[in-house]
């Protein structure tokens, strides 16, 4: 299967797509990951990309498409791909489509995360990353870790984002919804949109997901 995951920072886009992929046997693609991987590794792609995401700007689709598209052609996409944080705007999503119908093949669904924005901003403003893998995930509040500061998953160490902070936080829900949302209604034109709520536990999320998914797949 080939799907694109969206939703608001905060939709839990990164814990589902982890989930979903190892149900689904396909690649977790994450643009925010790579771009964090290249900043930790000195290259310069993360060099380029660092000041923007700080920031809580897009990166340039330039260096953005080019990067998704490597990632895209390593073996293990070949067949299906879970893509978590690409495309995040029309000039990306139209990138990808030309993308597919070059391998001649196409996206099977799009699985909107629906959150509210008060929701989002607590979520963002607690959140705790493992070193390790980032799809250990923690809340200092609602899913705290054992111990303060270490994965209970691995023992890795926990973090904060530097683009968590509140006021990031707000520029890149403004920056979803100017940039990212429009992708919603051009896939919509598609057809291939299904939205659900991503409120409740991670296991129930992922339960209605793999549901709207099964649905969307038969439909
Ligand atoms: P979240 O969805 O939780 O905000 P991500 O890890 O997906 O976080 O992305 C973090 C940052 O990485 C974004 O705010 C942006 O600066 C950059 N980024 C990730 N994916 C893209 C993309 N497709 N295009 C441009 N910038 C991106």
């Amino acid at each position: 299967m080939r799907i694109v995951l969206v939703g608001p920072p905060g939709a839990g886009k990164g814990t589902q797509a982890a989930y979903l992929a190892e149900n689904l046997s396909i690649p977790h693609i994450s643009t925010g990951d790579l771009f964090r991987a290249n900043i930790s590794q000195g290259t310069d792609l993360g060099k380029q990309a660092r000041a923007y995401m700080d920031a809580g700007q897009l990166v340039p689709d330039e260096v953005t498409i080019g990067m998704a598209k490597d990632r895209m052609a390593q073996p293990d996409a070949v067949n299906g791909f879970l893509l978590d944080g690409f495309p995040r705007n029309v000039g990306q999503a139209e990138a990808l489509d030309v993308m597919l119908k070059d391998e001649g093949v196409k996206l099977d669904a799009v699985l909107d995360l629906e959150v509210p924005e008060d929701e989002v901003v607590k979520r963002i403003a607690g959140r705790r990353i493992c070193r390790n893998d980032s799809a250990h995930v923690f809340h200092a509040t609602y899913n705290k870790p054992k111990t303060e500061g270490v994965c209970d998953t691995c023992g890795g160490e926990l973090y904060q984002r530097d683009d968590d902070s509140e006021e990031t936080v707000r520029t890149r829900l403004e920056v979803y919804h100017t940039q990212t949302e429009p992708i919603i209604d051009y896939y919509r034109a598609q057809g291939l949109v299904v939205t659900i709520s991503a409120l409740g536990k991670v296991t129930e999320v992922t339960a209605r997901a793999m549901a709207a998914l099964k649905q969307s797949d038969e439909g």
